[in-house]
């Protein structure tokens, strides 16, 4: 279901444009030239002469081809005019002067002015009003300004929803209680600004929402309309996107605009990577300047307003990575909001939502469902239930049962499976081992709570599951123990793998390059070996260019570096590796769960960790 469905048909502007040049034309062919005709008589010469002696005519001109008159006079009412071919006829001025005619030079043309003036110029010209009207009229109704006339007539086809129009509240978001959170905040101060004020503290400009496709990213935004009671702005960045040169920029520029004079309000703008990508520098050779235009001025805007007067911007991606650095800047959208792909929990809310829209059996388990939904995300849990009642009126039956929502995973599942990653079971284990060996490694290090929460959803950035680390403390010197703890931490992951399924996988890269870099930096920047003591062997590059590291040491000097750098995140290595075979009944306990729940807070972990070992030590029970 889409919202703000009522679009009005797209004609394109020039149509009407043809629609009342064609009318014009035809006015000025057809009715002009008969209007006259119709207003002015043809007679022959003979009735002609016959008024005149008969003493009719009242006026009377000549010109090269006709002579026009009038007959009956203007006072009586009933004035006709009549033309007729003029004829060789000397004695026509004398015959004239001797029935009293009138000479008059511009009589005869008078009346076809006025039809000619009013056709051509008073009709087309309110036709062109009634029709901008008309179209103006058309144009805010379909930005959802009602009748009220909410909006007036801009540039920027972004449409207005206020509180009533989109209906979608925060609980038909199922899940994401994160981003809920995040964005009730929002809504919530564009109430009480007040509240906020008193304090000191002020909104972030803009929020970003982030994550993979059909993870209600839209759907939060429209809830936020929904709930907010003020005028809510959306508009998609394709639409900023114009064929002509400037339109995008000017866009921007109009809807700003417009959401100063509504403010306290909310822009969103949805699918944003089509105009905030990376910018390259090809504009030079041609790149997509207009694109380029359109995100300057977005990003001038952005700057250009205090968020004090109350305008919030949203915006959605699902490509964060492709977005221009500048527009990711303190100012602009400085808070993230991760909306995921829903757990199993999360998964089972969200089927629970959309199942109230169709008849289900008794019987029917969500929490299955769930389980067996594993990494599908909201739009396709949507699907699922679509789906399941499909069936069930192909069936002919009234209600749509576990069976058919069992059958229609695997449609659904399957048709996407080349898309998205749907983890297998075995992998699932697998990740599951491995973020839990990073966890416990960490924990046995510090005894205390590593981490924040670990989950084995595939994530956004590609990985296959997430350990979220907070710091106990937080510090910004670290000891050259800690940094060594946290390379073991890193290595935790891949040591789990190693010592579960004595084999290991492609899962742990993203690890390996943190350890070589941290590593590294302990060597050749912290001064924390023996051999090179206080040496700095790297210098890093401006910061905000992406710290490129430049070397600064001989040959033989790197190659004894690249050494020391394997030596020390090897022993780290090992030593995450007698750690999890110390604690091996914990991890094969810690990963079970994780791999039931897919996701496990730092308490819980911790509630597992402490907890007294239960009677068998070394788990035999390993399901694969
Ligand atoms: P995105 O914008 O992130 O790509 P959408 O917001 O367009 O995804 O979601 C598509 C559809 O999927 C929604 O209209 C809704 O039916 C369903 N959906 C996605 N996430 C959820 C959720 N958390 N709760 C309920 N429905 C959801
Ligand atoms: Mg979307
Ligand atoms: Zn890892």
């Amino acid at each position: 279901m889409k919202l703000g469905d009522k679009k009005p048909e797209k004609i394109p502007m020039y149509v009407y444009y043809i629609i009342v040049g064609v009318i014009i034309v035809v006015l000025n062919l057809l009715v002009v030239p008969a209007v006259q005709e119709r207003s002015v008589q043809k007679t022959d010469y003979s009735t002609f002469i016959e008024n005149v002696e008969e003493g009719n005519v009242s006026k009377a001109t000549v010109d090269e081809d006709y002579i026009y008159y009038e007959i009956g006079s203007e006072e009586s009412g009933a004035a006709v005019l009549c033309k007729t071919v003029k004829m060789d006829d000397p004695d026509l001025v004398n015959r004239l002067l001797d029935a009293g005619v009138t000479m008059d030079e511009v009589l005869p043309e008078s009346p076809s002015i006025l039809a000619t003036l009013f056709f051509s110029y008073v009709i087309p010209i309110g036709i062109f009003i009634l029709l901008g009207r008309w179209l103006s009229k058309k144009m805010m109704s379909s930005m959802g300004g009602g009748p009220g006339g909410m909006m007036s007539f801009g540039k920027s086809n972004a449409k207005v929803y206020v509180k009533s129009s989109t209906g979608i509240k925060f609980s038909d978001v199922a899940g994401e209680d994160e981003a809920k959170e995040l964005l009730t905040e929002i809504v919530d101060y564009l109430h009480n600004p007040q509240k906020y004020s008193e304090i000191g503290a002020s909104m972030p400009k803009g929020a970003l929402l982030v994550g993979p496709p059909g993870t209600g990213k839209t759907l939060l935004a429209k809830a936020v309309a929904g709930e907010a009671e003020v005028p809510f702005f959306s508009i998609s960045g394709s639409e900023f996107v114009e064929m002509f040169v400037g339109m995008g920029a000017a866009k921007v520029r109009d809807l700003f605009k417009q959401a100063n004079e509504k403010a306290p309000c909310i822009v969103f703008i949805d699918e944003i990577d089509t105009i905030g990508k990376k910018r390259d520098g090809a504009g030079f050779t041609g790149g997509n300047d207009e694109r380029e235009q359109t995100l300057n001025q977005l990003l001038t805007e952005m700057d250009g307003f205090d968020s004090s007067k109350g305008v919030v911007i949203l915006a959605a991606t699902n490509r964060p990575d492709s977005l221009d650095p500048a527009l990711l800047r303190p100012g602009r959208f400085d808070r993230r909001i991760p909306v995921e792909l829903p757990d199993l929990q999360g998964r089972e809310e969200i089927l629970k939502v959309h199942a109230k829209k169709i008849r289900i059996a008794d019987n029917v388990r969500f929490d299955e469902i769930a389980k067996a939904a594993a990494g599908a995300s909201g739009a396709e849990l949507a699907n699922i239930v679509n789906e399941a009642a499909l069936r069930a009126v192909r069936d002919g039956r009234r209600f749509a049962t576990q069976a058919d929502f069992e059958e229609s995973i695997e449609v659904v599942i399957a048709g996407y499976q080349k898309k998205n990653r749907v983890l297998s079971n075995k992998e699932k284990l697998i990740v599951a081992y491995h973020e839990v060996g990073h966890a416990l490694v960490a924990a046995k290090q510090t005894e205390s709570a590593p981490v924040h929460k670990i989950t084995i959803i595939p994530r956004t950035s590609g990985a296959l599951g997430y350990t979220m680390q907070v710091d106990e403390k937080e510090h910004f010197l670290m000891t050259k123990e800690e940094l060594e703890n946290k390379i073991a931490t890193f290595t935790g992951g891949r040591a789990a793998e190693e010592l579960i399924f004595h084999s290991i996988t492609t899962g742990a890269s993203n690890d390996i390059e943190q350890a070589t870099k941290l590593a590294r930096a302990m060597i050749s920047r912290y001064g924390m070996s023996d051999e090179f003591g206080m040496v700095a062997m790297e210098t890093v590059g401006n910061q905000y260019l992406g710290g490129d590291s430049s070397l600064a040491c001989s040959f033989e000097t790197q190659t004894l570096l690249d050494k020391k750098v394997v030596d020390l995140v090897r022993k780290q290595h090992d030593k995450a590796l007698n750690i999890l075979k110390e604690n091996i009944g914990k991890l094969h306990e810690l990963a079970k769960y994780l791999y039931e729940h897919e996701t496990i807070t730092g308490e819980e972990f911790m509630k597992i960790l402490l907890a007294p070992a239960p009677a068998l030590e070394d788990d035999k029970t390993q399901e694969a």
